[in-house]
């Protein structure tokens, strides 16, 4: 095999062609904007065709659901859940049902050096820190296999994640009986950022305040929770300056300038309404027009239940959410991830091209 995907567009880095490699002759490496790819190593590779044929881009009908979702406007009735979470709430809930029942957490979180990837969760504490979106393409690093363990030592699992990297699990899962227990749940995504971008922003905040960042933090509630300001309040602390300070540049280079999303992200096989997932989280942008009962000012969840396992695990949450069941073209109106891909910037390359001769602070301003 001597390439896994023929053009960028083709490849969302879900790690899934490196985790079933049975003869690891593939690595994830970073690209000069600090996406992952695989790479193959060709002394290794015996050429068994496998990282192609479960790559969750290429695999015919993208491992997604045929049957028609459910859609509710949901949140929880916790006020301090509320706060602590991006939107509603739902992942808490959910998560809750797996924790209750023994189970394990995977989904994105930080790590010493505040670098967006995958981890594993047992207890509410270290589910907690999953939380709350982080607008960096997390890395996967072993998590595929980890779940696999989890899953044949009995455990019941809940994998959270961008909508490719949910197909990439069920590609990467196939046809194992193992995965009755598993139950994924994917986001409403709009793109994924550069991890080298979200580098070198942290590294001038540092610049700029002095010391280290000791927290980041997207999505805060600082200005309420609306489609409007779901581009503002960003957080952060350094350990000079422990005071709570506020940036937005971030924001506007994702959502603004645009130019910072993967290139796949442009030619998103899973912007669908039919999910390569169990249940499907998302922002109810919009519920105040349809719903103004349903609305609270500190957030409201999309949840899409699209399989019968994502209608057990959603019944077995509703306790804690006030909930009610909405109708699709309401979704399909608001979220337009669910029926198109991210438009990607005519001219991408020039920000990418400046960056590289200029450096980050030239594009930033
Ligand atoms: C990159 C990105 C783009 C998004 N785009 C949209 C959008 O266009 N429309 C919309 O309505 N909602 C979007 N969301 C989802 C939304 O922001 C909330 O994450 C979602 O509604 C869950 O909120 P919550 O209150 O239930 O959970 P929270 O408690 O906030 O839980 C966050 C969940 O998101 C997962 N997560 C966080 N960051 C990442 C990451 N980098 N990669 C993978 N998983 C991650 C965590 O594992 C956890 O499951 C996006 C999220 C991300 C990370």
């Amino acid at each position: 095999m001597k390439l896994v995907y023929q053009k960028k567009e083709d490849c969302c880095g879900c790690s899934a062609c490196y985790s079933a490699c049975t003869n690891q002759a593939i690595t994830m490496k970073p690209d000069e904007e600090g996406f992952l790819y695989p790479t193959v190593d060709q002394s290794r590779c015996i050429d068994c065709g496998r990282c192609t044929a479960i790559c969750p881009v290429t695999y015919e009908g993208h491992f997604k659901e045929s049957s028609t979702p459910r859609i509710y406007a949901a949140r929880h009735k916790s006020q301090e859940v509320l706060w602590k979470s991006t939107s509603g709430g739902a992942f808490t809930a959910i998560s809750d049902v797996i924790l209750g029942q023994n189970g394990v957490i995977y989904g994105a979180d930080y790590d010493e050096n505040l670098r967006v990837f995958h981890q594993r969760a047992e207890t509410p504490e270290e589910r907690d820190r999953m939380r709350i979106s982080k607008y960096v393409q997390s890395d996967m690093r072993d998590t595929y296999t980890q779940i696999k363990g989890d899953l044949k030592e009995g455990r019941m699992v809940l994998f959270t994640g961008t909508p490719c990297q949910t197909a990439g699990l069920r590609g990467f899962m196939g046809n194992s009986p193992l995965a009755e227990r598993l139950y994924i749940c994917d986001l409403i995504c709009h793109s994924i950022p550069s991890p080298l971008i979200w580098e070198e922003y942290k590294c001038l905040l540092e610049r700029e305040n002095g010391g280290k960042l000791v927290s980041v933090q997207f999505r805060s509630k600082k200005h309420g929770w609306s489609r409007k300001n779901s581009n503002k309040g960003f957080l952060f602390t350094t350990d000079r300056s422990p005071e709570i300070k506020e940036d937005d540049r971030f924001y506007q280079l994702f959502f603004g300038v645009g130019a910072i999303s993967r290139p796949s992200c442009s030619q998103c096989r899973f912007a669908d309404i039919h999910r390569a997932s169990d249940i499907t989280i998302a922002d109810y942008f919009g519920i105040e027009k349809y719903s103004p009962e349903s609305y609270n000012p500190l957030g409201v969840s999309l949840i899409m239940v699209n399989s019968i396992k994502g209608s057990d695990l959603y019944n077995q949450c509703k306790q804690d959410l006030f909930e009610e069941e909405r109708p699709m073209e309401e979704s399909l109106k608001e979220q337009h991830r669910l029926s198109q891909p991210s438009q990607v910037l005519e001219n991408r390359h020039l920000f990418w091209e400046n960056y590289k001769q200029f450096g980050f602070e030239y594009v930033t301003w």
